[in-house]
């Protein structure tokens, strides 16, 4: 597309003949309209065809102004007409000029072009856009469009991976494209985005059939997996690429979390089917840094830069339990508190002793509960001490059969009294700190071998109903 600049070329022709039409002129002297008057006029051509005259070339120039005013209003572009249009002087004996009927015949036979710019991509022309100006801001605006996805720190600017280039190029104004057409057009390799929204009982059949274009075509424009579509989801019904390819480089920080691991310790007083929590697990949190490449908004690769350790996970310890005690006592005594209540402060076997700290055997359990909690008679049985014992405070000893005796000590109040027969389960006192206590807590023993002596504490983990 060249430029085009109209000529007026003028010819000015005297010859011989000159001196036979001044003869002429002066014979027919000063008669008829100015109009028809013999003389000198410019015959004016459009691309060599005759279309009027004019006496004076500044008529012709104020045609061409508003024919090219005029369009300009029609387009809103700075136009100029295509044609050549040039004038010949010569003698007329009878110039017929009317200047509205030249005007109408140079506007039926002329075609106006502006001057625009072409961007092109890759050396293959795109689109055509008013100025220079605006194609630069087409581009800058594609290659921001992708900038708001990002959600992450955007390492880079984004990148057109693309070459672009402009050319200065004189079109009719219907070829230039509007600045949104244009974007939309690079941006999605379509002017025409049109997107449907699915109906109850649309399937991809009907829905292509409308559109025109085949269900691949379809299935390939949405990314779809599967011929399932559902009501209200928006297709879009073309299938063209972006023309202008952006990269954009950017920082994304994931948090996920480090399992906490578990140390197992023994514990005799479980069964070796129990376990304990002495200090529950905690997740660690760890932050990974990746670069993240996107192109055109999508994800193309992706690189670990870093991990940071936000929070160490601690560490869980549990007890499991060891002992493989199973006799005949194995459920028979119940939960000397209400089921659920209370809390393990402290195990039967070998520990540091709370007032000494010296490792000291420890007769029973200590069951660690708020004061008055009721406690009841772990099994059916007759009460052989109901007060006050030492470093035990108020306890409470009931003899069962089969040798076996419970012990309830550190008691706040007592339910029952010596000689008592007391049945599974009957409230016999409440929870205490009296004697050598630390806090409130119940200390629970069974023992065996009882009656004769004072019997053998053993661990009642082992005796509970599992
Ligand atoms: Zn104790």
């Amino acid at each position: 597309m060249n430029l085009k600049i109209p000529k007026f070329a003028t010819q000015t022709q005297i010859g011989v003949v000159s001196l036979i039409i001044i003869a002429i002129l002066l014979t027919i002297g000063h008669q008829g309209y100015n109009h028809y008057q013999p003389g000198f006029v410019y015959l004016v051509t459009v691309n060599g065809q005759e279309v009027g005259i004019v006496r004076d070339q500044d008529d012709l120039t104020n045609i061409i102004d508003h024919l090219t005013d005029q369009e300009k209003q029609r387009t809103g572009y700075d136009v100029l007409i295509v044609e050549e249009i040039s004038t010949k002087r010569e003698f007329q004996f009878q110039p017929n000029i009317h200047l509205p009927n030249l005007q109408y015949s140079i506007d039926s036979l002329v075609n106006y072009e502006a001057s625009a710019t072409l961007i092109l991509v890759e050396n293959e022309p795109t689109v055509i856009v008013e100025s220079l100006d605006l194609a630069k801001q087409i581009i800058q605006d594609v290659t921001e469009y992708y900038t708001s996805f990002i959600k992450g720190k955007i390492v880079d600017q984004p990148k057109v991976l693309n070459d672009i280039s402009f050319e200065n190029v004189l079109v009719k104004p219907e070829e230039i494209v509007d600045f949104e057409s244009a974007k939309s057009l690079l941006l999605r390799g379509t002017t025409n985005f049109e997107t449907y929204k699915v109906s109850r009982g649309d399937s991809l059949w009907n829905i292509a059939t409308k559109a025109n274009i085949s269900v691949e075509e379809l299935k390939e424009a949405n990314n779809l997996k599967t011929n399932v579509v559902n009501e209200g989801q928006e297709l879009k019904l073309t299938t063209a690429e972006p023309l202008i390819v952006v990269e954009i480089v950017e920082e994304v920080s994931v948090q996920e979390s480090i399992p906490f691991t578990t140390e197992w310790k023994n514990n005799s007083s479980l069964f070796y089917w129990q376990t304990r929590v002495i200090t529950p697990g905690v997740n660690g949190i760890k932050e990974t840094k990746y670069q993240v490449t996107k192109i055109n908004g999508e994800e193309v690769e992706k690189v670990k830069i870093g991990t940071e350790v936000i929070s160490e996970p601690v560490t869980r310890i549990a007890e499991r339990g060891t002992s493989k005690q199973s006799n005949a006592a194995v459920g028979r005594f119940r939960w000397p508190l209400a089921s659920g209540a209370g809390q393990i402060t402290s195990p039967f076997g070998n520990r540091n002793d709370p007032f000494s700290g010296r490792i000291a055997f420890h007769t029973g359990v200590d069951i660690g509960a708020p004061a008055g909690t009721a406690v009841y008679a772990s099994e059916g049985g007759t009460v052989r001490i109901a007060g006050r014992q030492g470093s035990y405070g108020n306890l409470v000893v009931i003899q069962h059969s089969g040798g076996y005796a419970t012990y309830y000590a550190h008691l706040s109040s007592i339910n029952t009294s010596v000689g008592s027969t007391v049945s599974k389960g009957q409230l016999i006192g409440r929870v205490g700190r009296t004697g050598s206590a630390t806090g409130n807590h119940l200390h629970f023993e069974i023992r065996t071998g009882y009656g004769a002596g004072n019997g053998n504490p053993v661990n009642p983990m082992g005796f509970f109903s599992p």
